[in-house]
């Protein structure tokens, strides 16, 4: 199953601030005092965040998160190999980045570097989500107002990725302290490319992030909606940031999620930015496609968040369709035949 071809974004440029409901003046009030429970702090622009395309929050309103450097508490001790494994790492650079680490491996609380960015290199995403990989990706660090699973070898994406997601969940956190933590699920590998069951998430721009839950719970399974479980607000909250951001490509949403979310939009925006945003209010079938927010089968229970293509990226595109092409070659080949049969 793959996703539909996507055309860049140009529906969620169509939304501004205003009509999402946030003033950019309110959010730099806001994020004067940025949690920094990773080492994230307030510090140096980074270009590779201009790149974020359609973006309409103006970045100088946005926290400048550091994610130079990606720290992890080790929860006990643990061998080099199990570590690098956990991480989907290699064992040398983990070495590196951490001497210390030659002897006994991590000790139960140590803080390790998992990773450093490498100034000169450029991080991106290589071709299209069902079929690319990444270069020079990183892995997502962990904060307040999220949970990660605890092996992490899938939790890579490209560094624009992680920015955008790390500062909407930054910002999100700020306006909804009191909400369960969001959880993230599989974001890609080190590297990119497979990842199964999936068809996507190779390219370091899919992302699956949990409901935010009225009921707290540490598992790390993604729980399923109902009509009672929801925090509906604090959903909207985070959906608002991330579309606002500018750089969310689309979001794979179930219908019956979408429903909960449509009240708490329709407080700040019109009818048509609504049916523009929900694929379920938009009655056309060929306009449904291009909404921001899609009903997408299996996605009751988290939704998955597509990053838009960055001038960084290279061959970036909408989910390449198999069927598409077996169509155009089993044309080519009926063609081949007919001539064959003419010759
Ligand atoms: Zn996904």
């Amino acid at each position: 199953m793959a996703y539909p071809d996507e055309v860049l974004g140009s529906a969620l440029r169509a939304f501004s601030l205003a009509a999402l409901g946030m003033a950019a003046s309110s959010c730099s009030a806001a994020h004067a005092q940025a949690p920094d429970p990773l080492g994230f702090h307030l510090e140096v622009a980074d270009p590779l965040l201009q790149h974020s395309m359609g973006a309409t929050i103006p970045f100088s309103a946005r926290p400048r998160l550091n994610l130079d450097a990606v720290w992890w508490s080790a929860p006990r001790d643990e061998s080099l190999k199990r570590l690098a494994d956990r991480w989907g790492a290699d064992e040398d650079e983990l070495l590196e980045l951490n001497p210390d680490l030659a002897d006994d491996g991590a000790q139960r609380g140590q803080r390790v570097v998992i990773y450093r960015f490498e100034p000169g290199t450029v991080s991106r995403s290589v071709g299209a989500p069902n079929r690319g990989r990444i270069e020079n990706s990183a892995p997502f660090p962990v904060g307040d107002g999220w949970t990660l699973r605890g092996y992490r070898p899938r939790s890579y994406a490209t560094r624009q990725t992680v920015k955008e997601l790390a500062t909407s969940l930054a910002e999100w956190r700020e306006r909804h302290p009191e909400a369960n933590p969001v959880k993230l699920g599989e974001f890609s590998r080190r590297g990119g490319g497979r990842v199964r069951p999936h068809k996507s998430h190779r390219t370091g721009r899919d992302v699956d992030i949990g409901y935010v839950m009225n009921e707290p719970d540490e598992g790390h399974r993604f729980v399923t909606v109902t009509d009672s479980n929801l925090d509906a607000a604090a959903t909207w909250g985070l959906v608002q940031r991330l579309v606002a951001g500018g750089a969310v490509e689309s979001i794979f949403m179930a219908k019956s999620v979408q429903e909960q979310l449509i009240p708490f939009a329709a407080l700040t925006m019109s009818e048509s930015e609504q049916r523009s945003l929900f694929s379920t209010l938009e009655p056309d079938a060929r306009a449904k496609k291009k909404t921001v927010i899609r009903a997408w089968r299996g996605h009751d229970d988290h939704m998955h968040v597509r990053f838009a293509c960055t001038e960084a990226d290279l061959r970036c595109s909408g989910a390449v369709q198999r069927k598409k092409k077996r169509r155009r070659k089993k044309r080519r080949h009926t063609k081949k035949r007919r001539r064959g049969r003419k010759a």
